[in-house]
């Protein structure tokens, strides 16, 4: 692991917050480890995160960087993409960080390969202990790179996300909860929520 990472009593942390141990994870620590060094940690809104997935990796981003869901300084975009922007309210710093696909080396082919054996047949023990194995290099290799050789670092083509905001509660027509504003949808002067819209809308 070189000089400028996480200490390993907060990985384990994050492990455990996680679950498990995986490259999922070793990818997200390696990004929060970027925005702690060049943005510090989020006690509040100040740093913003925006994540272009939901896999593993988000998870290393709340616990160490601080950006949450529940705060709304984590944002997710349903991209499917290994991409994490990171915001700074105060002076307007960004950087969107996009996972190298080169940093998969020559474990990529092999652990598409099981991955498609694992979903039709199944795997049998040699090949789950090639799996583990192969999965705990790659692990291994995303911890040990330069952060230069994990990610590419990019400019984000947006500005800083609106800070999160209390938001007016309408009632839906339909099931008659209360729903946040933005999230309703009109239908004939009508106010729903979005799946009693969808429902409706169906019929
Ligand atoms: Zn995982
Ligand atoms: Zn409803």
């Amino acid at each position: 692991m070189d000089t400028n990472s996480i200490d390993q009593p907060k990985i384990t942390e994050t492990i455990n917050f996680h679950g498990h141990w995986c490259p999922g994870l070793a990818i997200g620590i390696r990004a929060a480890e970027w925005a702690l060094k060049e943005m510090g940690k989020s006690p509040d809104e100040e740093i913003v995160a925006v994540v272009e997935t939901d896999m593993c990796g988000v998870d290393a981003i709340q616990s160490l960087v601080g950006c949450t869901f529940g705060k709304g300084n984590m944002i997710h975009k349903d991209y499917g993409k290994n991409a994490f922007t990171f915001y700074r309210r105060r002076d307007g710093k960004a950087m969107r960080l996009v996972l190298r696909s080169d940093i998969y080396g020559n474990t990529g082919p092999v652990l598409e390969k099981l991955h498609h054996k694992m979903q039709t047949e199944g795997l049998n023990q040699e090949e789950e202990k090639l799996w583990k194995e192969t999965r705990s290099n790659l692990s291994k290799r995303i911890m040990e790179s330069e952060l230069t050789e994990v990610f590419e670092f990019k400019t984000p083509e947006n500005l800083v996300p609106k800070k999160a905001r209390i938001l007016a509660s309408l009632t839906c027509a339909s099931c008659s909860e209360p729903v946040m504003e933005t999230r309703t949808r009109r239908l004939n002067d009508q106010i729903f929520c979005i799946p009693c819209f969808e429902k409706v809308e169906s019929r």
